[in-house]
């Protein structure tokens, strides 16, 4: 199977070129040349063979295919649960077990394992990993190259946007992984990472590599969770699971999307977004606007520009028939903050401020007669926003375990002014 750039530049590629790359050179995003129909009735035993099973398709021509199986075995190796909630039809997937407790980090960890094996090994120079995250990103990606060998992270965070928890989780690595704390919003940080990456004198002198959600590397592994829920929804009671995903740059709804699309057992994608109403403006009608972020509770998706639409569009013929695969709702944050209160109430859960948008949209679609099994992608652990969800809920939220290790750890981190020549010194410095 060959890749090609959504912007038609250049000729088609192979996976592990695209990997590799992260972002095509025309600056289009990788897209595949067709999507592989999967006859799979069941899911496998665990969600690591669900994953190798659903990924094999793409890795046919890869050399990464005989290692495909370790790989998912590295990167699946904690659980995602479907929780079934108090009302009937009411589910909740949880893809926070992992070491950063956000979903980010299967794709993360599968992504580090893909680069890590496709990496030259004659290379001398480490390669810099950057990435611009609005909070959970960066610590998955730094935890997920944390002390691997060849490569170094240099994380880039808009300063004081984040949870103080988060901003912990994203300073605590040391050795190999830096923390940059920027003077700017989010999109300021995409956008210095945009400038170095495309930086021709800096890539000879500090070799770089990216790691954010428009990486097919990232991309690919997150249709496995939806895979492996679907399929075992479909073994026990014989009907498609349909999906509510708290999204922001659309990556993850975008491999649920996909997931379906390669013949796996899911009914509808419902996305809920924050204030940064984008695209449930585009899916009610409007064109395509992106605006400038809005600072937001469920910050990990205050984007105003989500980078894998552009992916979607290319997937689809026209505005009608893009419009038809979808639906979109936005929830503000007196409603996350409502929705957390009374989530105990309700769904017998404490949602983070992401996963709180996902159970709002499900209570409107109940209210709206709706009666299909619905399960909502919790996105991260409500203990990572812990400054938002405590005094709503009146107690402490115990950390998971592997949390409470990185808050153990001290953190550092180093001032950034928001433009791309600081960062290409910071970069030449290291
Ligand atoms: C990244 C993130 C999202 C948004 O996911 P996208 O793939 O960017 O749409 C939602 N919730 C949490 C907790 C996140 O970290």
């Amino acid at each position: 199977m060959k890749f090609a750039s959504t912007r038609g530049g250049g000729a088609p590629t192979s996976l592990d070129v695209a990997l590799a790359a992260g972002l095509a050179p025309d600056g289009g995003l990788y897209v595949p040349g067709h999507i592989p129909e999967l006859a799979l009735q069941h899911a496998g035993a665990t969600l690591a063979d669900t994953a190798t099973a659903v990924l094999a398709p793409w890795f046919t021509e890869s050399e990464l295919r005989p290692s495909l199986a370790d790989l998912c075995t590295n990167a699946f190796d904690f659980p995602a649960p479907l929780r079934p909630l108090p009302s009937p039809n009411n589910h909740l997937l949880e893809l926070f077990h992992g070491p950063t407790a956000a979903f980010k980090d299967y794709a993360a960890r599968f992504l580090a394992g893909c680069l890590s094996r496709l990496r030259d090994p004659a290379a001398t120079s480490p390669t810099t990993i950057l990435v611009a995250t609005s909070g959970d990103t960066g610590a998955a990606v730094g935890a997920a190259f944390h002390r691997r060998d060849g490569f170094r992270v240099a994380i880039l965070y808009p300063d004081g946007r984040v949870s103080p928890r988060q901003a912990h989780g994203l300073g605590c690595f040391g050795d190999n992984v830096s923390a940059y704390r920027v003077d700017g919003s989010f999109d300021d940080c995409q956008h210095m990472v945009k400038q170095a990456l495309t930086d021709t004198d800096l890539r000879t002198r500090v070799p770089l590599g990216s790691a954010n959600s428009i990486s097919l590397g990232r991309l690919l592994p997150q249709t496995a969770y939806y895979a492996h829920a679907a399929l075992e929804f479909r073994t026990r009671h014989g009907v498609p699971l349909n999906f509510i995903i708290p999204t922001g740059n659309l990556g993850n709804a975008l491999a649920c999307w996909l997931a379906k699309r390669m013949g796996l057992p899911i009914g509808g994608i419902v996305l809920a977004s924050n204030a940064n109403d984008v695209l449930p403006r585009y899916f009610n009608g409007d064109d395509y606007a992106p605006h400038a972020t809005i600072a937001t509770l469920a910050n990990a998706m205050d984007v105003g520009a989500p980078s894998n639409f552009e992916r979607l569009r290319w997937w689809h013929r026209d505005d009608a028939e893009l419009r038809a695969s979808m639906r979109a709702y936005s929830v503000d944050d007196a409603t996350i903050r409502g929705t957390i209160r009374q989530a105990t109430d309700r769904h017998g859960v404490v949602p983070c401020p992401h996963t709180a948008t996902g159970l709002h949209v499900l209570e409107q679609l109940r209210a709206a007669g709706d009666i299909r099994p619905w399960a909502v992608v919790a996105t991260a652990h409500p203990a990572k926003f812990e400054t938002i969800v405590e005094p709503l809920v009146g107690h402490a939220i115990e950390p998971p375990p592997a949390l409470a290790a990185a808050l153990a750890r001290p953190a550092t981190s180093a001032p950034l002014d928001a433009d791309g020549t600081a960062l290409r010194s910071a970069l030449l410095q290291e």
